[in-house]
């Protein structure tokens, strides 16, 4: 049995059922993503973990003890939410020591371990401030200081980061995984940030309407997305309909022009349409750029991202956008121009539910 491991969990709200049969073991010292849309449930499995709701079916074990019967208070897990939620009426030494003191540790072990909790998050110098005195992301490493201070089994982290501006929300997602790796505290993490769970995560769930679409590294979910709906919410990926030609020798048309994949196309006879997906990034314009496989378009508009351009391109009814790494000489085409993209026929991914 996994560190934390969730058998059969279901959840429903009256008639609802917002979460059906969700099953994971997320090992020791693991840091997992629940990702996903608003509303498909991922904080309601956290707040399970939490024993803040119950499930209607379903089992959760931390460290092999059933957590059915614990209340919140008996659960050994720490939590960090969205809103800062510190006591405003507590200077940070106070807020950190306080579920210590709940416990009844002595003021000197107390004491001893604000320390240690404050040197973590590099903020000794402010623990006589209140939390009105301390920016968003100040408050939100006190937050993760105060849940880190009793020594939870388990770290629940819900959308900690997205009432942050972008900067800090980009450092201190750094510093929470440098953390939580030093500690090798077992972590949930609930986001909608697919940048923020592929940037932190050793694995990540994609949630998707109550389910889990699919589980796997950010490698896994970004190169190779389970479902059309991975595909279109994680990463920025073309998803493109094409026809097939002929499914033996694996030939597709994509607005009309022949493609042939790596393999043949199982399940599916010609005239059917498939849904392949392509990243941006996988093709290129440029003179000399290698790949098995190629479509011409009409470039219907370009993006300056920083250290990529975008383009769009027009083939047959779809849009397909490649990206284009910025440097100092690069001339990106111009809008109504003809290109051909090229790029290497693995690259394109049947998309299959
Ligand atoms: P968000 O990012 O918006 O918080 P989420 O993926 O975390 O979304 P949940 O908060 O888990 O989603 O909610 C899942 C579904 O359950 C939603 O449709 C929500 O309206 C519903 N829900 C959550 N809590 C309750 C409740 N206490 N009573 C009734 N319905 C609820």
């Amino acid at each position: 049995m996994s560190f934390l491991s969730l058998t059969n969990i279901k959840k429903s709200f009256g008639p609802v059922q917002v979460v059906h049969d969700f099953n994971m073991g997320i090992e020791k010292g693991e840091f997992v993503s629940f990702l996903g849309p608003s509303g498909c449930g991922k904080t309601t499995i956290l707040r399970m973990i939490a024993g803040f709701e119950t499930p209607s079916g379903g089992s959760i074990f931390i460290d092999g003890k059933d957590q059915g019967a614990l209340k919140p208070n008996q659960r050994n897990i720490g939590m960090v939410f969205q809103a800062y939620a510190l006591f405003p009426n507590m200077n940070v030494h106070d807020n950190v020591a306080f579920g210590l003191k709940v416990a009844g540790t002595s003021k000197t072990d107390i004491d001893i371990r604000v320390k240690q909790m404050l040197g973590l998050i590099k903020l000794e110098h402010l623990a006589d401030r209140f939390p009105y005195q301390l920016s968003g992301g100040q408050q939100q490493r006190v937050a993760l200081a105060r849940a880190l201070a009793v020594k939870p089994q388990v770290l629940l982290l819900d959308e900690p980061l997205s009432a942050l501006d972008a900067k800090i929300r980009i450092s201190l997602r750094e510093e929470i995984r440098q953390i939580q790796q030093q500690l090798g505290i077992t972590t949930v993490f609930v986001t909608h940030d697919q940048e923020e769970a592929l940037s932190i995560s050793d694995r990540i769930v994609v949630m998707n309407a109550g389910r889990a679409d699919q589980i796997g590294t950010p490698f896994e979910i970004y190169n190779t997305p389970a479902t059309r709906f991975v595909a279109s919410f994680v990463g920025t990926l073309n998803i493109i309909e094409a026809k097939v030609a002929d499914p033996a020798a694996g030939s597709i048309t994509i607005g009309n022009q022949p493609v042939t994949l790596r393999e043949p196309i199982a399940g599916l006879n010609g005239g059917d349409t498939i849904s392949l997906a392509l990243r941006p990034e996988a093709g290129s314009i440029a003179e000399g750029a290698k790949g098995d496989a190629s479509i011409s378009g009409e470039v219907v508009s370009t993006s300056f991202l920083g250290s990529v351009i975008r383009t769009r391109l027009r083939v047959g009814s779809d849009i397909i956008s490649f990206d284009m790494f910025n440097n100092p000489g690069i001339i990106p085409p111009a809008s109504g121009e003809n290109v051909t993209l090229r790029f290497a026929a693995k690259d394109l991914l049947v998309i299959r539910e």
